[in-house]
């Protein structure tokens, strides 16, 4: 027992050392695109921002294992900041109206964050209306002083916020009302219950409903089928994203699909 966790604090360790080294370079952290759709029409309104590494040796390493050892050893600063810099980067010129970026509530604690965000989005000439940063429940159930300050000042900015994962933490429904922010996406554990579970739709539609009150959008994340789509755009919610529409995606892909349709994208520079 004793062995195997030696193992696995050893794995973690090589893991941040890689990942430091990979933050050193350009050639292993890599942003894919999911689409964002709107329910009533289908169209295609907005993408979010899903971080990539390749490993040398690993391979593929997803950011549920490596984000998490970002947040423990202090490296999910200089990450974030790299996600939304190139985000704004390469989505400058897309004709979207969102741009989704995930962000922890480690980088929102940290002083000066907001500030950080206003250099990039000079840096980069990205509109701040547009970008939209994902956020988790507790980041807004926890009253850090600190974080309510750089959340105003993004709003301020224009920046928006959309809750991660809804459902999934401990924040009472009627919680919803007070929390400043613009979107909700409705966590896809509650969407993969649909058609099977009866409960997980009445809770959905309490969700949809209550946010509608409060004059929130609502998001349904991981739709993997249509009936689950036809369900949740029958309950009201706004926007879908998941598999049935498309896989997250690089760039070029996205912007190979606007060209298909006779959309032509100018590719900033540098
Ligand atoms: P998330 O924010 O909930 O992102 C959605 C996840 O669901 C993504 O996993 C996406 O690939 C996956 N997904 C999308 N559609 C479907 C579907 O139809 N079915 C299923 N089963 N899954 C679907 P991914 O890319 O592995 O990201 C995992 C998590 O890592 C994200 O969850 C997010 O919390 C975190 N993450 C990703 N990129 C970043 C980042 O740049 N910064 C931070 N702080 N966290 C990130
Ligand atoms: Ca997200
Ligand atoms: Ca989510």
């Amino acid at each position: 027992y004793t062995r195997d966790m030696d193992r696995s604090i050893e794995a973690r360790r090589e893991l941040e050392g890689d990942l430091r080294k990979a933050l050193g370079r350009d050639d292993q952290l890599t942003l894919h695109f999911q689409p964002l759709h709107s329910a009533a029409s289908s169209a295609m309104t907005g993408v979010e921002v899903l971080l990539r590494w390749k490993h040398p040796t690993r391979g593929w390493v997803g950011p549920d294992v490596f984000v998490p050892i970002a947040e423990e050893v202090g490296l999910i600063h200089e990450l974030g900041e790299w996600v939304l810099g190139e985000a704004c980067r390469q989505t400058r010129d897309w004709p979207v109206s969102t741009v989704a970026v995930n962000v922890s509530a480690l980088e929102l604690s940290k002083p000066g964050y907001a500030m950080r965000v206003a250099n990039i989005l000079l840096r980069t000439g990205a509109d701040p209306a547009k970008i939209e940063l994902e956020v988790t429940e507790s980041t807004f159930t926890a009253q850090h002083g600190e974080c309510q300050s750089n959340i105003r000042a993004l709003r301020e900015l224009g920046l928006r916020f959309a809750l991660d994962d809804f459902g999934t933490g401990f924040s009472s429904l009627s919680r919803l009302q007070q929390l400043d922010v613009d979107r909700i996406k409705i966590d896809r554990s509650f969407v993969q219950g649909f058609g099977k579970n009866g409960s997980d739709e009445a809770i959905v539609q309490a969700i949809i409903d209550l946010a509608k009150a409060s004059g929130l959008k609502t998001t349904a994340e991981g739709v993997e089928t249509t009936t689950q789509a036809d369900r949740l755009r029958g309950i009201g919610c706004d926007e879908l994203q998941g598999f049935v529409f498309d896989r997250p995606m690089p760039a070029e892909d996205i912007e190979r699909m606007w060209k298909r349709k006779g959309l032509h994208i100018v590719k900033p520079a540098g």
